[in-house]
């Protein structure tokens, strides 16, 4: 077959972060979306680049506080109720990876995704005349009862562990370093050492433009389905059609409908998250700061004050739950009581995520040229560049299988 670029089909941060890696390495590359580059999840979330957030999502003893966490009033977590059929496997899935020791495991394979996030960002970003889109930054997080946070939980230990620079600070040191911070917020914890975006969305398309002129492709293009030829593949569109040698799928939470066809069943679901973003929020943060109970994080942005997160388990394509507004907003005021919350931006986004919390990377079995780099949680901005070095390293024939083997799409098969 003739020589074709190698396609990576979704251009979020993920897929742009591949096309980087592989032009950087020298090879040709068509990068394609069905809209602008960056601007479906990877636009609106919270912004942590963190080398230390390589904690999975399910801890020990969550299975006791998920129905705590479904009731109470700032509704960190919520099924919708037609999903609840496709949960159920799911969850179960999600609660099985819960124990000390698998914990433990998955934090090493988050890990080799985290730990160079900071760093290949600024790689990515120098040169650009962007890089102050990047700022060191501490993770606060702030809780509202003194009593509650303990260096001795395992997630802090983890971290402690692997050589994280944490500090449990009082009340009256919370409010030296973040005077906004209302002071209903009685301790918290301080993970050093990591960054934070100030626009999620400029550094998608700056690194696309950056991609752009090492010779990337970028094509506006809708992948109705993809199909195996005798060589190479076919990526299907309403009106033509795009072969490829190779397809790189990024298309986040959309990948599972394009390899369902293929008969790949992965447990992939939309873990829905919402963002408040305030132009003139009038007050500013100097990190990114969690509010525990909440579940809530905020960050002082290019374009104002953003609060984000939520875990809504629903459909992909499941209107917004417009009450999440006003939520935001109280929840907004109660961490920043001067916040000015006149005329906010209002922001849903899907997280794609399994339930042990890992991306697929690597290629699809028993489809020669396939490869699956997707599936990042709430992981997706900081394990994009790291994602992007393993791809090319697959794509490339030199992926080390050691680092690699815990994200295999063989787990689910
Ligand atoms: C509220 C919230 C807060 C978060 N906070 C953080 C954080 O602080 N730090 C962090 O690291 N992560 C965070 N995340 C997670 C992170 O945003 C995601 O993991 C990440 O954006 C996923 O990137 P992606 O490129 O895989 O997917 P996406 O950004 O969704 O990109 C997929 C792309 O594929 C394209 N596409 C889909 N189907 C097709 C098709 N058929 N044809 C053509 N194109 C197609 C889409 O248009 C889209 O551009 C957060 C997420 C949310 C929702």
């Amino acid at each position: 077959m003739e020589e074709s670029p190698v396609t990576v089909l979704g251009a979020g941060i993920v897929g742009i972060c591949c096309a980087l890696s592989l032009a950087q390495r020298g090879l040709s590359v068509r990068l394609i979306d069905r809209s602008e580059p960056g601007q479906a999840t990877s636009y609106g979330n919270a912004g942590i680049i963190s080398p230390w957030s390589f904690i999975p999502m399910a801890l020990p003893g969550i299975w006791k506080k998920a129905p705590g966490m479904m009731l109470s009033a700032e509704r960190p977590l919520v099924v919708r109720p037609d999903f609840w059929p496709r949960m159920l496997g799911w969850g179960s899935q999600f609660l099985a990876n819960s124990s000390e020791s698998t914990v433990r495991d998955l934090a090493v394979a988050m890990a080799y995704l985290c730990t160079p996030s900071v760093q290949l960002f600024r790689q990515h970003l120098h040169g650009t005349g962007h890089e102050t889109l990047l700022s060191d930054s501490w993770y606060v997080q702030a809780s509202r009862d003194a009593s509650k946070p303990t260096l001795d939980a395992l997630e802090y230990r983890i971290r402690l562990e692997r050589g994280g620079d944490l500090e449990l600070i009082t009340a009256n040191e919370l409010h030296r370093l973040e005077p906004a911070l209302s002071d209903e917020f009685k301790a918290a914890v301080l993970i050093k050492g990591q960054a934070r975006a100030l626009s999620p969305g400029k550094i998608a398309q700056v690194l696309t433009e950056k991609a752009q002129e090492l010779g990337v492709d970028v094509i506006h293009f809708e992948a109705t389905s993809i199909q195996q030829q005798p060589q190479g593949w076919s990526i299907q569109g309403a009106t033509e059609s795009l072969q490829a040698n190779e397809i790189i799928l990024c298309a986040g939470v959309w990948s599972k409908q394009l390899l369902e066809p293929l008969g790949v069943k992965l447990p992939l679901v939309a873990e829905r998250g919402y963002h408040l973003e305030f132009a003139n929020a009038g007050v500013t943060i100097n990190n990114s700061i969690m509010d525990v109970e909440a579940k809530l994080v905020a960050s002082s942005m290019k374009n104002g004050m953003r609060l984000a997160g939520a875990a809504e388990f629903g459909d992909a394509e499941a209107l917004p739950d417009e009450r999440r507004q006003q939520l935001l907003t109280r929840q907004a005021k109660f961490m920043f009581p001067d916040l000015s919350v006149e005329q906010p931006a209002f922001w849903m986004g899907r997280r794609p995520s399994f339930p042990d919390s890992l991306p697929v990377l690597g290629p699809v079995p028993g489809f020669d040229g396939l490869f699956a780099a997707f599936g990042h949680s709430h992981f997706g901005l900081m394990m994009a560049p790291q994602t992007g070095e393993v791809m090319a390293d697959f794509i490339s024939g030199q992926a080390s299988q050691e680092h690699v083997a815990a994200f295999s799409c063989g787990r689910f098969l």
